[in-house]
């Protein structure tokens, strides 16, 4: 398997050569506009320096400011955090929002950080960054491991070094800062559009669809619990201590969450109040879930987990990628060979950066817009952008995922042409 970064410009290649394009749009795409390194040097509590490596990788602006994540992991390098970037131009553009692509990470373990190590981290961040974001320039967002409260920190931070409040720097704000209703669970809730127009589309009724969620954080949750919600079944959870199963009826993603946030782990229980009470369930390992017999697995995690060497063993009809990148290219030609539909992160989870961009639109225009006003809106885009590319996959007899690159990159390579 190549690198993140190797994969997505395979994908691009692909599409390059499918579109009849030239060397040079190749490397016009996939030239990243600059890659940014800072040492990110804080206190910590105990009074000792550390310094941990900040990235920014700003890819491709023709339709519009950068925008995209940042990310704390202990893995973040820059081959994924460009990776991401450029998905991020990809996904802009499938659903049509006037913004380029860009990424951000930080090399660290924040769960071995306290509090206030992680708000000198996250400040610390703007403070090398700066010259190069701000709302017109370069829009930053959370990703894994980061939150509205790092957002706060980093908006605060921002609006200090330029002398005066500038809320369109960051979205994903808490909404008493100017956040946007709906965008801690807008990932998941585009997610759940997408999905309901592939199950227009094949007959699936949710009431006799069962669902596997691989995840259980910010987008593996919310989708868990939406997908309740419209009664679809969810038969198993998963998160990186490992997952749950029923073979019968289905859990309650609230009731299990509830128990998360006592427990630290995942319980398969139905709660009434605050009376919780297990049900039967059997216990799966994180990998193991993705194999579990299911009509809709969510892999709502990590990259790369459905790959070759699992691929095989996957038992599911459709995959709807919540993470970034959960599929590989050897296993996506052998899903598609197979008849599996996959709908692709970068529509599948475009949700939150469309809702990023209503967040960004609202602190332009000093606006708060009430959350089915947000909603509707979402609903018109996903919508939308499922349509454009289930009808090119459709006319061109490729998976979904080619599809979505073939909108994207037209519409980039045609913004880059008339500038
Ligand atoms: P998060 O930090 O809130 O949650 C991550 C979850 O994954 C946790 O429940 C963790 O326990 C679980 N996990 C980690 N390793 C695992 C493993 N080996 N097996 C099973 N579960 C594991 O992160 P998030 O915001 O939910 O992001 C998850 C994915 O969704 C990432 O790929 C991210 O890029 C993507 N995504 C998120 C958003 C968003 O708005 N949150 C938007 C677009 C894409």
């Amino acid at each position: 398997m190549g690198s993140y970064f190797e994969n997505a410009m395979e994908k691009l290649r692909e599409v390059v050569t499918i579109l009849g394009l030239s060397d040079a749009d190749y490397e016009k795409l996939s030239t990243p506009h600059a890659v940014l390194e800072h040492a990110l040097t804080i206190e910590m509590d105990n009074g000792e320096k550390r310094t941990f490596k900040g990235y920014r990788v700003q890819f491709n602006n023709a339709r519009g400011p950068y925008k995209g994540g940042i990310r704390f992991h202990p893995s973040a390098s820059l081959d994924e955090v460009k990776a991401l970037a450029f998905l991020m131009s990809v996904k802009c553009a499938v659903v049509d929002i006037p913004l380029g692509g860009g990424k951000g990470g930080v090399q660290v373990n924040p769960k071995e950080l306290s509090e206030a190590e992680l708000e000198r981290l996250s400040r610390t961040w703007v403070k090398a960054f700066y010259d190069d974001i701000g709302p017109e320039r370069d829009i930053p967002a959370p990703d894994v491991y980061t939150n509205p409260q790092i957002m706060a920190w980093m908006v605060d931070e921002y609006s200090k070094l330029a002398g005066e409040p500038t809320p369109a720097a960051f979205t994903g704000k808490p909404i008493s800062l100017r956040g946007s209703a709906g965008r801690l669970f807008s990932t998941s809730q585009g997610g759940y559009y997408a999905l309901r127009e592939l199950a227009k589309i094949i007959g699936m009724k949710p009431d006799k669809t069962r669902v596997v969620v691989q995840g259980f954080g910010n987008a593996g949750y919310h989708i868990a619990r939406i997908l309740h919600n419209e009664k679809y079944h969810i038969i198993g959870l998963a998160d990186s201590k490992g997952g749950i199963m029923v073979s019968e009826g289905g859990l309650i993603p609230e009731d299990v969450y509830k128990i998360k946030q006592e427990t630290g782990t995942l319980v398969g229980v139905e709660c009434n109040g605050d009376k919780c009470k297990e049900i039967d369930h059997k216990h799966v390992t994180s990998d193991g879930i993705l194999e579990v017999d299911t009509d809709v697995l969510v892999p709502a995690a990590l990259e790369g987990v459905v790959c070759k060497d699992n691929v095989e063993r996957i038992n599911a009809k459709a995959i709807l990628e919540m993470a970034n990148g959960p599929v590989t290219p050897d296993a996506d030609r052998n899903l598609f060979k197979r008849g599996i539909y996959v709908i692709p992160d970068i529509l599948a989870n475009a949700g939150g950066v469309v809702v990023s961009y209503f967040e960004w639109l609202q602190n332009k225009k000093d606006e708060q817009w009430s959350e089915k006003e947000v909603l509707d809106k979402l609903e018109a885009i996903m919508k939308r952008g499922f349509n454009e590319m289930w009808e090119i996959s459709q006319k061109r007899k490729v998976d979904m995922r080619t599809a979505a690159y073939i909108l994207g990159v037209k519409r980039i390579l045609q913004a880059m042409e008339q500038k």
